[in-house]
Protein backbone atom coordinates (compact mmCIF):
# COMPACT_ATOMS: atom_id res chain seq x y z
CA UNK A 1 0.00 0.00 0.00
CA UNK A 2 1.84 3.80 -1.16
CA UNK A 3 1.43 6.50 1.70
CA UNK A 4 -0.75 9.05 0.20
CA UNK A 5 1.39 12.07 -1.34
CA UNK A 6 -0.32 16.06 -1.28
CA UNK A 7 0.57 18.26 -3.86
CA UNK A 8 0.02 21.90 -3.36
CA UNK A 9 -0.95 24.17 -6.18
CA UNK A 10 -2.19 27.95 -6.95
CA UNK A 11 -4.88 28.30 -9.24
CA UNK A 12 -4.47 30.13 -12.31
CA UNK A 13 -0.85 29.90 -14.46
CA UNK A 14 0.82 27.42 -12.41
CA UNK A 15 -1.92 25.33 -12.08
CA UNK A 16 -2.13 25.21 -16.19
CA UNK A 17 1.58 24.75 -16.50
CA UNK A 18 2.17 22.12 -13.85
CA UNK A 19 -0.34 20.09 -15.60
CA UNK A 20 1.46 18.71 -18.15
CA UNK A 21 4.40 17.46 -15.89
CA UNK A 22 2.37 16.21 -13.82
CA UNK A 23 0.80 14.13 -16.26
CA UNK A 24 3.75 13.31 -17.83
CA UNK A 25 4.56 11.53 -14.20
CA UNK A 26 1.02 9.74 -14.87
CA UNK A 27 -1.02 12.10 -12.56
CA UNK A 28 -4.11 13.96 -13.43
CA UNK A 29 -6.70 15.88 -11.27
CA UNK A 30 -10.12 14.45 -11.56
CA UNK A 31 -11.66 17.78 -10.82
CA UNK A 32 -11.00 21.52 -12.34
CA UNK A 33 -10.24 23.77 -9.80
CA UNK A 34 -11.23 27.09 -12.39
CA UNK A 35 -14.79 25.42 -11.79
CA UNK A 36 -14.90 23.30 -8.84
CA UNK A 37 -14.96 24.53 -5.29
CA UNK A 38 -12.95 21.76 -4.12
CA UNK A 39 -10.00 22.95 -2.35
CA UNK A 40 -9.07 19.42 -2.27
CA UNK A 41 -8.62 17.70 -5.63
CA UNK A 42 -8.49 13.81 -6.35
CA UNK A 43 -6.35 12.35 -9.32
CA UNK A 44 -6.62 9.71 -11.35
CA UNK A 45 -3.82 7.97 -8.89
CA UNK A 46 -5.59 7.30 -5.26
CA UNK A 47 -2.24 7.43 -3.58
CA UNK A 48 -1.93 11.68 -4.91
CA UNK A 49 -4.33 13.92 -4.26
CA UNK A 50 -3.92 18.10 -4.91
CA UNK A 51 -4.19 21.13 -2.44
CA UNK A 52 -5.66 23.96 -3.99
CA UNK A 53 -4.52 27.22 -2.52
CA UNK A 54 -2.95 30.68 -2.85
CA UNK A 55 0.77 30.91 -3.67
CA UNK A 56 2.23 33.10 -0.94
CA UNK A 57 0.52 29.89 0.98
CA UNK A 58 2.57 27.31 -0.43
CA UNK A 59 5.84 27.19 1.32
CA UNK A 60 4.24 27.42 4.23
CA UNK A 61 2.10 24.21 3.34
CA UNK A 62 5.08 22.10 2.32
CA UNK A 63 7.25 23.71 5.64
CA UNK A 64 5.09 22.16 7.89
CA UNK A 65 3.87 18.82 6.10
CA UNK A 66 0.20 19.70 5.09
CA UNK A 67 1.56 18.69 1.72
CA UNK A 68 4.76 16.73 0.72
CA UNK A 69 5.66 18.59 -2.45
CA UNK A 70 4.26 22.17 -3.99
CA UNK A 71 4.99 24.27 -6.78
CA UNK A 72 5.49 27.52 -5.77
CA UNK A 73 7.46 30.79 -7.63
CA UNK A 74 10.98 32.09 -6.62
CA UNK A 75 9.30 34.90 -5.82
CA UNK A 76 7.24 33.30 -3.05
CA UNK A 77 10.15 31.58 -2.09
CA UNK A 78 12.02 34.54 -1.24
CA UNK A 79 9.66 36.19 0.24
CA UNK A 80 9.44 33.11 2.36
CA UNK A 81 13.16 33.19 3.44
CA UNK A 82 15.44 30.48 4.89
CA UNK A 83 15.54 27.22 4.00
CA UNK A 84 12.62 25.36 5.57
CA UNK A 85 11.93 23.29 2.28
CA UNK A 86 14.02 21.89 -0.06
CA UNK A 87 13.71 22.99 -3.97
CA UNK A 88 14.97 20.29 -5.86
CA UNK A 89 13.92 21.55 -9.24
CA UNK A 90 13.57 24.63 -11.66
CA UNK A 91 10.31 23.56 -13.51
CA UNK A 92 11.87 26.59 -15.81
CA UNK A 93 8.07 27.29 -16.36
CA UNK A 94 6.23 31.42 -15.18
CA UNK A 95 9.28 33.01 -15.52
CA UNK A 96 9.88 36.65 -15.49
CA UNK A 97 12.08 38.60 -13.21
CA UNK A 98 12.08 40.49 -10.35
CA UNK A 99 12.84 44.18 -10.73
CA UNK A 100 13.54 47.55 -9.66
CA UNK A 101 11.62 49.97 -11.97
CA UNK A 102 11.15 53.77 -11.37
CA UNK A 103 9.30 56.54 -13.89
CA UNK A 104 11.15 57.39 -16.96
CA UNK A 105 10.88 61.05 -16.00
CA UNK A 106 11.44 61.26 -12.55
CA UNK A 107 12.36 64.00 -10.42
CA UNK A 108 15.64 63.63 -8.69
CA UNK A 109 15.67 60.70 -6.02
CA UNK A 110 16.44 61.50 -2.61
CA UNK A 111 19.21 60.37 -0.67
CA UNK A 112 16.37 58.25 1.31
CA UNK A 113 14.32 55.89 -1.40
CA UNK A 114 11.28 54.90 -1.01
CA UNK A 115 10.58 51.73 -2.05
CA UNK A 116 6.75 50.38 -2.75
CA UNK A 117 6.62 46.50 -3.15
CA UNK A 118 4.84 43.70 -2.23
CA UNK A 119 7.84 41.25 -2.12
CA UNK A 120 8.71 43.44 1.65
CA UNK A 121 11.57 41.03 2.30
CA UNK A 122 13.25 40.50 -0.86
CA UNK A 123 13.29 44.15 -0.83
CA UNK A 124 14.99 45.17 1.81
CA UNK A 125 17.58 42.21 1.76
CA UNK A 126 18.42 43.44 -1.65
CA UNK A 127 19.13 46.95 -0.37
CA UNK A 128 21.08 45.95 2.65
CA UNK A 129 22.93 44.21 0.68
CA UNK A 130 24.22 47.15 -0.85
CA UNK A 131 24.63 49.09 2.09
CA UNK A 132 21.69 51.42 1.39
CA UNK A 133 18.81 52.65 3.55
CA UNK A 134 15.45 52.51 2.28
CA UNK A 135 12.14 53.06 3.12
CA UNK A 136 9.71 50.12 2.43
CA UNK A 137 6.14 50.54 1.74
CA UNK A 138 3.90 47.46 1.40
CA UNK A 139 1.17 47.60 -1.23
CA UNK A 140 -0.57 44.34 -1.71
CA UNK A 141 -1.10 45.15 -5.52
CA UNK A 142 -0.95 47.90 -8.63
CA UNK A 143 2.55 48.33 -7.65
CA UNK A 144 2.72 50.45 -11.42
CA UNK A 145 0.55 53.55 -9.53
CA UNK A 146 3.00 53.90 -6.75
CA UNK A 147 5.41 56.64 -8.09
CA UNK A 148 2.91 58.22 -10.83
CA UNK A 149 1.25 59.64 -7.53
CA UNK A 150 4.19 60.42 -5.43
CA UNK A 151 3.83 57.48 -3.45
CA UNK A 152 7.30 55.63 -3.56
CA UNK A 153 10.24 56.58 -6.04
CA UNK A 154 10.51 53.21 -6.89
CA UNK A 155 8.88 49.84 -7.15
CA UNK A 156 10.22 46.56 -6.89
CA UNK A 157 7.86 44.33 -8.81
CA UNK A 158 7.99 41.40 -11.15
CA UNK A 159 8.29 41.88 -14.77
CA UNK A 160 8.04 40.05 -17.85
CA UNK A 161 7.44 41.38 -21.37
CA UNK A 162 7.95 44.98 -19.84
CA UNK A 163 4.71 46.06 -20.98
CA UNK A 164 3.08 47.00 -18.07
CA UNK A 165 5.73 48.96 -16.93
CA UNK A 166 5.34 50.86 -20.25
CA UNK A 167 1.97 51.53 -20.26
CA UNK A 168 2.23 53.29 -17.10
CA UNK A 169 5.33 55.46 -18.23
CA UNK A 170 7.61 53.53 -16.07
CA UNK A 171 10.82 51.52 -16.75
CA UNK A 172 13.13 48.52 -16.08
CA UNK A 173 15.98 49.90 -13.49
CA UNK A 174 18.12 47.42 -11.34
CA UNK A 175 17.42 43.15 -11.85
CA UNK A 176 17.45 41.29 -8.96
CA UNK A 177 16.77 37.86 -9.76
CA UNK A 178 15.56 35.85 -12.11
CA UNK A 179 12.36 33.85 -11.32
CA UNK A 180 10.53 30.28 -12.04
CA UNK A 181 8.65 28.35 -10.65
CA UNK A 182 10.46 25.78 -8.35
CA UNK A 183 9.03 21.82 -6.83
CA UNK A 184 9.44 22.24 -3.21
CA UNK A 185 9.52 19.09 -1.17
CA UNK A 186 8.84 18.86 2.97
CA UNK A 187 11.94 17.72 4.57
CA UNK A 188 10.68 15.02 6.43
CA UNK A 189 8.68 13.32 3.36
CA UNK A 190 11.79 13.29 1.69
CA UNK A 191 13.46 10.77 3.98
CA UNK A 192 9.95 9.63 4.76
CA UNK A 193 8.10 8.69 1.58
CA UNK A 194 12.04 8.92 -0.59
CA UNK A 195 11.18 6.46 -3.54
CA UNK A 196 7.53 7.53 -3.91
CA UNK A 197 8.70 11.17 -3.63
CA UNK A 198 12.48 10.93 -5.77
CA UNK A 199 10.16 8.88 -8.29
CA UNK A 200 7.99 12.24 -8.76
CA UNK A 201 10.94 14.64 -8.75
CA UNK A 202 12.64 12.60 -11.74
CA UNK A 203 9.66 12.14 -14.12
CA UNK A 204 8.81 15.94 -13.23
CA UNK A 205 12.67 16.47 -14.25
CA UNK A 206 12.30 14.26 -17.04
CA UNK A 207 9.40 16.29 -18.45
CA UNK A 208 10.72 19.75 -18.21
CA UNK A 209 14.31 18.62 -19.82
CA UNK A 210 11.63 17.21 -22.68
CA UNK A 211 10.04 20.30 -22.91
CA UNK A 212 13.35 22.08 -23.40
CA UNK A 213 14.94 20.07 -25.74
CA UNK A 214 17.29 18.56 -23.80
P1 LIG B 1 4.53 42.27 -18.10
O1 LIG B 1 3.61 43.41 -18.45
O2 LIG B 1 4.51 41.17 -19.12
O3 LIG B 1 5.94 42.74 -17.80
O4 LIG B 1 3.95 41.60 -16.78
C1 LIG B 1 4.01 42.32 -15.59
C2 LIG B 1 2.81 42.04 -14.72
O5 LIG B 1 2.48 40.68 -14.67
C3 LIG B 1 3.09 42.50 -13.32
O6 LIG B 1 1.92 43.00 -12.74
C4 LIG B 1 3.56 41.23 -12.64
O7 LIG B 1 3.23 41.26 -11.27
C5 LIG B 1 2.83 40.14 -13.41
N1 LIG B 1 3.69 38.97 -13.70
C6 LIG B 1 4.54 38.83 -14.71
N2 LIG B 1 5.14 37.63 -14.71
C7 LIG B 1 4.64 36.97 -13.64
C8 LIG B 1 4.86 35.69 -13.07
N3 LIG B 1 5.73 34.81 -13.59
N4 LIG B 1 4.18 35.37 -11.95
C9 LIG B 1 3.32 36.24 -11.40
N5 LIG B 1 3.07 37.47 -11.89
C10 LIG B 1 3.72 37.84 -12.98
Amino acid sequence: MQETLTIALSKGRIFKETLPLLAHAGIVPIDDPETSRKLILDTNREDVKLVIIRATDVPTYVEYGAADLGVAGKDVLMEHGGDSVYEPLDLNIARCKLMVAGAKNRPETPARLRIATKFVNSTRRYYAEQGKQVEIIKLYGSMELAPLVGLADYIVDLVDTGNTLKANGLEPLEHIADVSSRLVVNKASMKMKHRQVKKLIDLIAEAVNERRGV
